[in-house]
């Protein structure tokens, strides 16, 4: 018996990566299993970025860098910024780091201290509140149903808000739901924050490309400019780019909270991957049209999938307006299969189906399951005639 941390002792392994797990558990037995537990594209990288990274390994970028990423990457990102967003950010505003989710730990360790609350809109991306725990935070859950589009509303916002409030995560598509805030929603969310000062907003924007609702991406720093100096501009090249192995995130934000970041990141991992960084460079400033290509075929994925599944009885999905997943109300189909909670349901649809998904639960949702349709249409089609057929069982 090992006496590990507290700390640790406090969280759990990622959920959606032990689905993964156990799926390729039962495939390596022969069987076969549908998998869409993943959360990754299902498309190569696209060439021109590999072939940027051979060329960063021949031309000898195989040393460290600055913590912070190679100038020419954090110059890259400064224009992603002003281009996408009309957002501008100094220099001394940019951290590169190893993926997403070592921005947002990097974030959490700068910015949290033991007891401080952390707002977490439910459904939620997995890693949140068990980072939150990690570092000391009390996540606070704030629930947002299917009849709310699962976003939360300001008046939510502003009943979850106590003194003991440092940080509000936003996701937007949101991971598992699909679903984006609109410019109207996000200016809602700011005028509560307008009245809570020492409340920092970290904005989450990994599937900002991966967006087809019929309005154009926003984030809260794009509607409510006057806040700039409280929000974190969290986002990354793993799924705009199909780059999810190569391990490059960035953060934006205000100056004195993004050098605590790089401090930290100088005491934990250093600079992110040397190659990595180049084929991220090529990615940003390279062309662009990849993310079109990639996001009508899952578009025309989800229409399909979200009609076959709301054929299905006892299940009700609403249409994403982005992302590649989509999180279906299931508690007519749990009633159904006499089951209680969407965990067991999803280990029955496992173990009769062979259909690997990652219930609701992992996302503070009960009653949902997530289907990520990072896969071949066919795959998907098969799927749902295995969901349909355990339904009607
Ligand atoms: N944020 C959200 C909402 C995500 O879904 C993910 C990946 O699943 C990440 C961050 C982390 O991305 P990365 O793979 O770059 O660490």
């Amino acid at each position: 018996e090992y006496k590990l941390s507290q700390r640790v002792n406090a969280i759990q392994p990622s959920p959606t990566l032990a689905v993964s797990q156990k799926s390729a558990e039962l495939k390596a037995e022969g069987h076969n299993v549908i998998g869409l537990g993943v959360g990754e594209p299902d498309f190569p990288t696209p060439k021109f970025i590999c072939e940027a990274a051979k060329v960063a390994i021949d031309q000898g970028h195989t040393r460290y860098t600055a913590v912070d990423g190679i100038p020419e990457l954090k110059q890259a990102v400064i224009n992603k910024f002003k281009r996408d967003n009309q957002l501008d950010y100094g220099m001394d505003q940019i951290l590169v780091s190893a993926g997403g989710k070592h921005s947002i730990f990097n974030l959490l360790s700068a910015w949290i201290n033991d007891g401080d609350e952390v707002i977490i809109p439910a459904p939620f991306w997995v890693s949140y509140p068990d980072m939150t725990i990690l570092l000391g935070g009390v996540p606070v859950i704030v629930e947002a149903g299917i009849e709310q589009a699962y976003k939360i509303t300001p008046e939510q916002l502003a009943a979850a808000i106590t003194p003991k409030t440092r940080m509000l995560f936003l996701n937007s598509p949101s991971n598992p739901t699909g679903m984006a805030y609109t410019a109207e929603e996000l200016r809602g969310l700011a005028e509560v924050l307008r009245q809570h000062p020492q409340v920092l907003v970290a904005t989450d924007d990994m599937y900002e490309h991966v967006l087809w609702s019929d309005e154009s991406f926003h984030n809260i720093a794009m509607v409510a400019p006057d806040l700039m100096d409280r929000i974190v501009v969290l986002s990354g090249v793993s799924k705009a780019y199909a780059m999810t192995g190569w391990r490059i995130g960035y953060a934006a934000g205000p100056a004195p909270i993004i050098a605590a970041m790089k401090k930290i990141q100088s005491q934990s991992t250093s600079n992110p991957c040397s190659i990595a960084q180049h084929a991220a460079l090529a990615a940003l400033e390279g062309d662009q049209s990849f993310i079109g290509e990639m996001v009508t075929e899952f578009k025309a994925r989800h229409e399909r999938l979200v009609e076959g599944l709301n054929a299905i009885e006892g299940i009700k999905a609403i249409p994403a307006d982005g992302t590649f997943y989509s999180f279906p109300n299931i508690e007519g189909l749990m009633a159904a299969k006499g089951v209680s909670t969407d965990v067991e349901l999803c280990e029955l649809l496992l173990q009769e189906q062979k259909v690997a998904l990652v219930p609701g639960t992992a996302f503070g949702a009960p009653g949902h399951f997530r289907l990520s349709f990072a896969a071949a249409q066919e795959v998907l089609d098969d799927a749902v005639r295995r969901i349909a057929a355990f339904a009607a069982k």
